[in-house]
């Protein structure tokens, strides 16, 4: 392609003939006058082509000594080492970065909340700027110009032309690529760089989650031309109480068989204050009653999947049974909730003794127990929130703010 007869411009055009006369073609074939006109369409990119290039005086420089060909070649080129230096830089920058683990409590995550953290970072030298000098010079080494390696051409043996190349440290600096005087070395690092302790301020923000990245950029360890980033991943602290599945909140209680059976009003420890939740039913063991909207805040990165602010808070059930009851009651329950008799003959009769589960390998029953008396003492704060069950008897035990 002649970008100089596309324009319509002779070849030694000053950058003012070539403004002009592209304005006056590029309004002439404006694909906005020409709808769908392709023969005007391709004219019009053409145009645009040839003046991107005369416009420039670098591309059009190359372009009058080499052509078109010319300036492909030179845009490869440029194009590669871009790459290239790209794909170092990232390489660099993830030796550079620092990875934290940072724990943090449910009730943060739920709360959002600022931290300082102390941070231990690489950076440069701040009194000789990586030069590892006082004065600042840069002394050097002749023998490896700086790269601290030498490379020879080793021919592999006189009769073949078969050669390689060798590289090996640089022996006059030791590898160093400098040679600094005694008098002038920096007297505050030895190679350059030091090491700091920064106080770092990190935003947990509402609704976080567990193995969560924030990434502060430029905060990890300083290299030469390019510093890292600092990766901070939270781990969530389990909780006493609560027990997180997604967006949702669990609470385990531990109810009474009157509980059981004629309901309960209790104090649920919430993270925006006490909710008072009142149930007047008969609760059956593996039942959940749902709070809505008292789960965990909706990350802002994952509201697009959500469509309430809050995920749900479900309070779950352990039925512990008396250790006796009295003769009357016994009766009483009998002609109330009569037992089915065995219907097949039996080949013996054993009269069961219960088991002390104290001896046995699973503690479950004793550590329930704790939880349920570390959970009322909890309890006695006074309420900021009331839920109270409708009078139906809704076996999904749904329930509704009041
Ligand atoms: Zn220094
Ligand atoms: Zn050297």
């Amino acid at each position: 392609m002649d970008y100089y007869k596309i324009l319509g411009v002779e070849k030694g055009a000053d950058i003012n003939t070539i403004k002009k006369t592209y304005k006056k073609k590029a309004m002439e074939y404006h694909p906005d006058r020409h709808g769908n006109d392709e023969e005007k369409q391709e004219k019009f990119r053409e145009i645009v082509e040839a003046y991107e290039v005369l416009s420039d005086e670098k591309k059009r420089n190359i372009y009058d000594r080499y052509g078109e060909e010319g300036l492909r070649k030179i845009q490869m080129e440029k194009h590669e080492t871009q790459v290239v230096e790209e794909l170092n830089r990232k390489r660099m920058k993830e030796y550079l970065n620092i990875k934290k683990e940072i724990k943090c409590s449910l009730e943060d995550m739920y709360n959002g909340k600022t931290i300082d953290l102390q941070v231990e970072r690489r950076i440069k030298c701040g009194s000789c700027d990586t030069t590892c000098s006082n004065s600042k010079t840069n002394y050097k080494c002749s023998q490896c110009q700086g790269s601290g390696k030498i490379i020879k051409i080793v021919q592999h043996n006189a009769m073949s032309n078969l050669a390689f190349q060798q590289i090996s440290v640089c022996d006059t600096c030791s590898g160093k690529g400098n040679i600094i005087p005694d008098y002038d070395k920096c007297t505050n690092c030895s190679n350059g760089y030091t090491q700091t302790h920064e106080t770092i301020k990190l935003n947990i923000s509402k609704g976080s989650y567990n193995n969560q990245l924030y990434i502060i950029e430029n905060k990890g360890n300083e290299g030469p031309d390019v510093s890292g980033d600092l990766y901070l991943i939270l781990q969530e602290i389990p909780h006493s109480l609560f027990r997180r599945e997604h967006f949702d909140l669990y609470f385990k209680y531990n109810i009474s068989l009157t509980q059981s059976l004629t309901g309960l009003s209790i104090i649920v420890p919430h993270f925006k204050g006490d909710i008072l939740v009142s149930y007047p039913h008969v609760i059956q063991p593996s039942s959940l009653l749902k709070l809505s909207n008292y789960g965990m805040p909706i990350h802002s990165d994952l509201s697009h999947s959500h469509n309430s602010p809050y995920g749900d808070l479900f309070i779950s059930f352990n039925l512990t049974l008396p250790s006796s009851i009295s003769t009357p009651f016994k009766h009483l329950l009998q002609s109330e909730f009569p037992s089915p008799l065995p219907s097949s003959s039996p080949i013996s009769y054993h009269l069961l003794e219960t088991v002390d589960s104290s001896q046995s390998p699973s503690q479950s029953s004793q550590s329930s127990q704790s939880s349920q008396s570390s959970q009322s003492s909890q309890f006695s704060q006074s309420s900021n929130f009331h839920y109270n069950f409708s009078a139906d008897d809704n076996p999904n035990m749904s329930c509704t703010p009041q």
